[in-house]
């Protein structure tokens, strides 16, 4: 859901705290609203409260693998899930897609990358 000024709400569901400030940061300065959620119990929460646009959704969560979230979010709605993992952890891309993510991210990644990815999967899941 827009916000009430029209801004675009991401749910940033990752552990790291270098990860989270970074993207809170820079996601606010560009105008994002930035929800964040450093475990599954939480993000699931946030979900349901803050109903974002957009899921940055990172796969290695302290209460367990993000993956069934994604599959939830999936079969439950039309907001698209963009799947985070370090490339040291190589999740099978296909299996991210598998799962519906709208996009697939491997860390280290430029907040800068993540605007851009957050803009283009919102403009296609507007197109369908
Ligand atoms: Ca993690």
């Amino acid at each position: 859901m827009v916000d009430p000024d029209g801004r675009i709400v991401v749910l940033v569901v990752e552990d790291e705290a270098s990860y989270v400030d970074a993207l809170s940061i820079g996601l606010s300065a560009d105008g994002f609203i930035v929800e964040a959620a450093s475990t599954l119990a939480e993000a699931r929460k946030l979900f349901v409260t803050r109903k974002p646009d957009v899921v940055l959704l990172d796969l290695m969560l302290p209460d367990g693998n993000g993956t069934e979230f994604c599959r939830e979010i999936v079969a439950t709605s039309s907001i698209p899930v963009m799947m985070v993992t370090a490339r040291s952890e190589e999740v099978d891309v296909v299996l991210g897609l598998e799962l519906g993510a709208a996009d697939y991210i491997t860390k280290p990644y430029d907040v800068e990358d993540i605007r851009l990815i957050v803009e283009r999967t919102l403009e296609r899941s507007a197109m369908r």
